[in-house]
């Protein structure tokens, strides 16, 4: 039956509709796990371009590999004191990346939305103090640039992961990405969303599983971590979880943690502050360091049990700053 368009004929019967046939089929077989005939919609960030998995190095850092990579820190840079006493005390239990907002997304615009430049320049201040890179979420395409001479890893938040012009940015520069899952995301849409970025060259993704909106209102979210396994059948990015914002509940991170690291999530983003109860931001969700060091060996024993490791904390390294002083070097 041939239809005219644009003065061409075409054939439903013998084109049109078959394909229509064929690319629904390709997409219910990829939901049930099946594997692709064709061209599959994230070709980049799918696990058949890489087969073996890909890992991120971050100063060193290998995420992706044997080791689960913790990283911690405020949910908010609040001030020096604040910051530098958190990434001491973190640190001292093994924490490998410090996290810190500088630009927060917030509910209302009346709630503390972060220190902004300062607080870039904040957590410069304490990765060079303590040797830690950084992870800090950018918001909008101008804050690429700031936030690049700043940090070690990008964050892209929940609420920006539908920002496509600010995907394509992050996708221009050489920082890693730490691509958090929209609140209301499907899976495919996470995808889709790195693909966006490794489609403008920077390959250097990781997935953040931080939990969806569901009708259960007793916890913040719900920790999706059938995304896990998931993700890491169909990617070959590395996958992070956030039992933080995926619980809502400083006493559940623990556990949610333990869970994360047996269903082979690559790293954790954890909240965590000194004076929990002072908080600006998140402060129901953040552990204690005391709390957090002891969760530190509950996953330490759990990554053993399922072959990967998070290394005992060394002792006190000694920073560039005190190398200079031995060597007579400092004024
Ligand atoms: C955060 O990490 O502090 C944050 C705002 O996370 P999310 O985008 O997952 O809500
Ligand atoms: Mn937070």
């Amino acid at each position: 039956m041939p239809i005219r368009l644009c003065g061409l004929r075409f054939r439903l019967d013998r084109f049109i509709i078959p394909s229509l046939i064929q690319g629904t089929e390709r997409m219910n077989d990829w939901r049930s796990g099946g594997s692709y005939a064709g061209p599959i919609p994230f070709r980049l960030v799918s696990r058949d371009s890489r087969p073996d998995g890909s890992t991120l190095d971050i100063n060193g850092i290998e995420i992706g590999g044997r080791e689960v990579v913790v990283m911690a820190g405020p949910c908010a840079v609040e001030s020096r004191d604040q910051l530098f006493a958190t990434a001491g005390a973190v640190q001292a239990c093994g924490a490998r990346i410090l996290r810190g907002g500088a630009f927060k997304p917030r509910t209302s615009p009346y709630s503390f939305r972060g220190l902004r430049e300062e607080g870039l320049q904040l957590l410069a201040m304490a990765r060079e103090e303590f040797g830690l890179p950084v992870v800090t979420e950018v918001m909008d395409t101008r804050q690429v640039e700031p936030v690049c001479e700043h940090a070690d890893i990008l964050q892209i938040g929940s609420r920006s992961m539908h920002n496509y012009p600010l995907l394509e940015e992050v996708g221009q520069c050489k920082k890693p990405v730490l691509m958090k899952r929209g609140m209301g995301a499907t899976i495919e849409e996470l995808l889709l969303a790195a693909e966006y970025v490794l489609n403008k060259g920077n390959d250097r993704v990781m997935f953040c599983e931080r939990g969806i909106r569901t009708f259960e209102t007793s916890t913040r979210n719900t920790l999706d971590l059938n995304a896990v396994p998931l993700l890491k059948r169909l990617s070959h990015l590395p996958v992070i979880v956030d039992p933080s914002h995926g619980t809502g509940h400083w006493w559940m991170v623990p556990a949610m943690s333990k869970a994360a690291v047996a269903v082979g999530a690559d790293g954790l983003l954890v909240e965590v502050h000194c004076s929990p109860q002072e908080a600006l931001s998140d402060g129901p969700q953040s552990l204690h360091p005391d709390r957090f060091a002891e969760m530190m060996q509950e996953i330490r024993a759990v990554a053993r049990a399922v072959g990967r490791e998070i290394p005992e904390v060394q002792p006190a390294i000694t920073r560039p700053k005190d190398r200079a002083k031995t060597l007579n070097l400092s004024r």
